[in-house]
């Protein structure tokens, strides 16, 4: 019989003496970083910590080095900036972000929205969730609706389903996307009751958020199963942060369980330049190395995009390790995974056609420190 959440939810630990029950810690240090940035793990979450200091434990117990940020901004992706309506981030031409919910199963120490979590800014009422809908109605350029948070399978079942209902009928939405690590940090919240009401709204798309193979059970597989048998496909979002993930095999590892769990990695993340969360940052090589050891030693699908969301708002900008050798008119030479070097042939450029190297633009946009 599976829990119920609810009642998983209630025995969440906030306060630093929880963490004694299980661990002899000394705490003080932990008390003072919780006054800035609070603590909420699930219970489900705080089991899966097997020793002080593992990859669980540095994900969610909060770091005296929190407050020892040299660096980093509260809002490093100026999200409040390009947001017309509360909680709603237009950026891109044909997509928007909607953040419906403040609250998240357990709060990840690294989270980029730190600055929003356990200490609302917004406070979603049905008026304004109806603004947001409104705006995403009256722009027709919006073809897909990306719902996130806080953590939207936090909110109860039917105000996701009017949610869902309202987006739904406005003709130009043709996606629906949901962000949410819950699959991961609460699998028993994805009930089938749940995944009845989402899969009346395909096509709808969920991202969930994996970070190390730790986190892979049996529980937060049986929630992944429940979704994707509902035909919602699964992408994954992780975060390359420093000792936790930051080495090709625990990468490895997590992609590839992540594809017997039906979730294809989708992004992987640099570090934003989050205030209180530096120590998790790696310098970007550590990514570019961990995708060399990936592509072409094992599948294509278990291969994320690994992208920097532009410091300022520029949007993702996807980082790759470079293949190509040389290009130009005749022949493009490349070296394949192992270092081995190829040459393909180029057909006869047209005479108008743009010559590579394409001329990088020169213009630098200047982020403006918040
Ligand atoms: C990440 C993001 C999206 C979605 O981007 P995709 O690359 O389409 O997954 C949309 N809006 C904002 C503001 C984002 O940060
Ligand atoms: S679940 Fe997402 S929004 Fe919530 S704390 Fe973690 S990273 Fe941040």
């Amino acid at each position: 019989m599976i829990e119920d959440w609810k009642s998983i939810l209630k025995e969440s630990i906030t306060r630093p003496e929880q963490i004694l029950d299980k661990f002899n810690v000394d705490i003080n240090p932990i008390k003072s970083v919780v006054e800035k940035y609070p603590m909420f793990i699930s219970r489900y979450y705080f089991d899966l910590i097997e020793e002080v200091e593992d990859p669980i434990w540095k994900q969610c117990i909060p770091s005296p080095l929190e407050l020892q940020d040299p660096y980093g901004y509260e809002d490093p992706l100026n999200e409040e900036e390009d947001s017309p309506v509360p909680g709603l981030v237009h950026r891109y031409p044909d997509r928007v972000l909607m953040c419906i919910s403040n609250s998240c199963a357990t709060y990840c120490r690294f989270c980029t929205r730190k600055r929003k979590v356990g200490k609302p800014l917004i406070s979603f009422s049905k008026d304004l969730y109806l603004a947001q809908i409104n705006y995403v109605r009256e722009n027709t350029s919006i073809r897909d609706v990306l719902l996130s948070g806080g953590d939207p399978f936090m909110l109860p079942d039917d105000t996701i389903e009017l949610l869902l209902k309202k987006l739904r009928v406005i003709p130009h939405v043709e996606i629906l996307r949901i962000g949410s690590r819950i699959p991961c940090t609460l699998p028993q919240r994805v009930t089938p009751r749940l995944c009845k009401i989402l899969k009346k709204y395909h096509p709808l798309y969920v991202n969930v958020h994996f970070e190390h193979p730790n986190e892979i059970t049996e529980e937060s597989e049986r929630a992944c199963g429940l979704l994707a048998d509902a035909g919602i496909p699964l992408g994954n979002q992780s975060v390359l942060l420093r000792g936790v993930n930051d080495n090709p095999e625990t990468m490895k590892n997590l992609f590839q369980k992540l594809l017997k769990i039906r979730v294809k990695p989708y992004y992987l993340f640099q570090m934003d330049l989050v205030k209180g969360t530096y120590h998790f940052r790696t310098r970007v090589e550590v990514g570019m190395k961990i995708l060399e050891a990936l592509i072409g030693w094992t599948s294509g699908l278990a291969i994320p995009r690994f992208v920097i969301d532009a410091p300022g708002g520029g949007g993702k900008i996807p980082l790759q390790p470079d293949y190509i050798l040389s290009i130009d008119d005749e022949k493009v030479i490349l070296r394949n995974y192992e270092g081995k070097i190829y040459v393909y042939p180029q057909i006869p450029a047209e005479e108008k056609e743009e010559r590579i190297p394409l001329k990088i633009q020169q213009k630098v946009v200047k982020w403006r420190a918040i």
